[in-house]
């Protein structure tokens, strides 16, 4: 079972056991301010596991952000993989705060994976910023 190493009032980084460390971590600082960037306020929670092909994965849960990244990932990979996952947490956001906003089971509903509007703007986002902050850097 994964635990809890690390923990304070924005996130907090859970490991799996059978991989406990990647070549990469998650630098603090920057995380914050991406957070204030993406105008964030919820609770974002962090989990670095091994084991599958994807590269993260998004889920909101108990009024938190549930950020998966895989530790196969090198830093620079890993990196733009949170800032795409990120991006989620703010458009759950803004779904949860404006009804108007078309939900990401609605846009699945409608479209295909890669022609989802949510997917197109979180690459997008994460390219734009990712190389400019930081928020995964080698360990
Ligand atoms: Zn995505």
């Amino acid at each position: 079972m994964p635990k809890i190493l690390s923990n304070d009032d924005a996130y907090d980084i859970q490991f799996s056991a059978a991989r406990p460390s990647g070549d990469w971590r998650v630098d603090h600082e920057v995380l914050l301010e991406v957070e204030r960037l993406l105008g964030l306020t919820h609770h974002i929670r962090i989990w670095r596991v091994g084991g599958s092909h994807t590269y993260g994965a998004y889920r909101y849960k108990d009024q938190q952000h549930w950020i998966t990244i895989q530790t196969h990932l090198d830093t620079e990979e890993a990196n733009k993989t949170f800032w795409h996952e990120l991006v989620h947490a703010q458009q759950k956001e803004r779904q949860l705060s404006d009804p108007s906003v078309m939900t990401f089971r609605q846009q699945r509903k409608i479209y295909r994976y890669e022609d989802r509007p949510y997917e197109h703007e979180a690459n997008r986002v994460s390219e734009a910023y990712s190389d400019k902050l930081k928020v995964i850097v080698d360990a």
